[in-house]
């Protein structure tokens, strides 16, 4: 539930689809797609490095530091990126958040930040939250100058406000679809500036690299040497979602947020 009163996420809206049928008013693509979307839950990437899926549009991974989880790409909602949160602790243990790691400007990257931080421990340094160069310039001119406009396009593109059905709402293809929740965002207190930059954090290394202008304006991909894991932001994804979209957001823009 979002604290709103409303529905925030709800899987359960979906689950037509798992009858092993083929719906003649779904292109056959997006049903392959939509069907694997609809596999959720807590994954193991390599030890280490987790990812829970399928609570939002976008994914949200956890780094397993020496005394705590750091974040990578929050959701978009306060209400889903703390069901995710407590769902990871439930199962691996509880585990305090030392660092987020904002991978780029969209909204769906960042927006549930405040779901897994209080914005006090930020503002006191406590808790990192890490993000490429230009990231507040960009994440405010794109959701909150433009935000509406973007909104109303984005509903309209992805009829996210049909019924749930094959004829209505069906999946938004790189995921399934936005939370319904409270979206905010909470300044970093590390920006990465240089083209590669090294930090360690909560005994994690990794190596930042900074990729303007591509898939968002700002963004950075993230290499764990020790780990042999390279985190693309959403500068690789199993979709092509990169394609020109109609509401005039800047391009390439991932299609939900
Ligand atoms: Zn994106």
């Amino acid at each position: 539930m979002a604290e709103a009163g409303n529905v925030a996420w709800d899987m359960g809206s979906y689950e037509w689809l798992l009858q092993g049928k083929d719906f003649d008013s779904i292109h056959p693509s997006l049903q392959r797609q939509a069907i694997l979307n609809m596999n959720y839950g807590l994954y193991e990437v390599i030890p280490g490095i987790y990812q829970v899926r399928g609570y939002d549009l976008a994914n949200i991974s956890f780094i397993k530091g020496d005394t705590g989880w750091i974040v990578f790409d929050p959701l978009t909602a306060k209400e889903t990126a703390a069901a995710a949160l407590k769902f990871i602790n439930e199962q691996l243990g509880e585990r305090p958040v030392v660092a987020v790691v904002y991978s780029h400007s969209h909204a769906d990257h960042f927006g549930g930040v405040r779901g897994v931080v209080d914005e006090a421990d930020v503002r006191s340094g406590k808790v990192k939250v890490i993000a490429p160069v230009g990231f507040m310039d960009h994440a405010v001119a794109e959701n909150i100058y433009a935000g509406n406009a973007m909104n109303r396009r984005m509903f309209f593109q992805y009829g996210v406000l049909l019924p749930r059905s094959p004829f209505g709402h069906v999946d938004q293809a790189i995921g399934k679809n936005t939370a319904a929740g409270n979206l905010g965002l909470i300044p970093p207190n590390v920006i990465i500036k240089d083209d590669i930059q090294e930090m360690t954090v909560d005994g994690v290394r990794m190596v930042f690299q900074n990729t303007p202008g591509t898939e968002a304006p700002a963004e950075m991909n993230t290499w764990f040497p020790d780990k042999k894991a390279f985190w693309a932001a959403e500068n690789i994804t199993g979709t092509i979602h990169n394609i020109y979209t109609l509401r005039g957001a800047l391009v390439p823009w991932c299609p939900g947020a």
